[in-house]
């Protein structure tokens, strides 16, 4: 198997808290993979760590085998990101922004213009490409994130939850991109809540709770003879806490 993301180890701390306690993940090239765990797990920081946004406190990230902290330019050039949070430059326009994106990105300017005409176009954004980003909703920001991320046609992928907001429209749109993308050999690697999307998207799943991994493999091997919802419930261990209190809630007799 050739390795398109590989951690060792990898560890984070803020003050008492282990966000990251010692975590090897794995994702194989050319992989549609899924990072699943409930809040707080440790995802956001885990992706954080690997693209190259947060200084791990220990551990080894390689991307296609080079490694993330020690040689961060070459990495950064192969790898697209969109980030929780995402900041983008909100006075610029869609169009603007992507064609700012790629010139940073030392592609020419024509080129640039090309790509970003067909990113705007599959992302149904040509009517909204001359709005300011500031005015964008949460699902064109999301669009307009992915089309930034996708223009230098990294080899690898990383979304946070990148279908957080978007209508199922255009989340059918994102995920006929992302097919395309992964079926010409580049991998993709997003985090989600939503199992049933990561079942239906993904052909590898990487599972954490409480800063580690606690399954991670081939979609099947994971989720066995159950849902993958089943899956995770039994592995980050079903909380069922509060059912019993609440006993106010829905009474009428204030
Ligand atoms: P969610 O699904 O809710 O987005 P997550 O799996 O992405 O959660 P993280 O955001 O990585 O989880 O957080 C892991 C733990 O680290 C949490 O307990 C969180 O409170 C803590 N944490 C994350 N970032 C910081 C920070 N900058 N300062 C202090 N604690 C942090």
């Amino acid at each position: 198997m050739v390795e398109a993301v590989r951690t060792q180890g990898l560890f984070k701390r803020f003050g008492q808290q282990i966000a990251v306690g010692g975590v090897d993940l794995i994702v194989p090239k050319g992989s549609f993979a899924g990072l699943v765990g409930p809040n707080g797990a440790g995802k956001t920081t885990t992706l954080s760590m690997v693209t190259g946004l947060l200084r791990p406190d220990g551990g080894l990230i390689e991307i296609n085998g080079h490694n993330v902290w020690s040689d961060p330019v070459s990495v950064k050039a192969h790898i697209g990101v969109l980030p929780e949070g995402l900041r983008l430059f909100e006075r610029l326009s869609g169009r603007e922004l992507l064609l700012y994106n790629g010139q940073l990105r030392g592609i020419p300017l024509d080129e640039v213009g090309r790509r970003a005409d067909e990113l705007l176009r599959i992302m149904d954004l040509v009517e909204s490409q001359d709005k300011l980003v500031v005015d964008y909703s949460t699902g064109m920001r999301k669009k307009i994130g992915l089309a930034a991320a996708l223009l230098h046609n990294p080899d690898v992928l990383f979304l946070d939850e990148p279908f957080e907001g978007v209508d199922p429209v255009s989340a059918n749109t994102l995920v006929e991109v992302l097919r395309r993308y992964t079926a010409s050999g580049s991998t993709v690697i997003f985090s989600s809540h939503v199992m049933d999307l990561v079942e239906r998207l993904c052909d590898w799943v990487s599972v954490m709770n409480r800063g580690h991994i606690v399954a991670q493999g081939p979609l099947d091997e994971v989720r066995r003879d159950r849902t993958l919802n089943e899956a995770f419930l039994e592995l980050v261990g079903a909380r069922g806490n509060g059912e019993e209190g609440l006993t106010w809630l829905g009474s009428t007799t204030a």
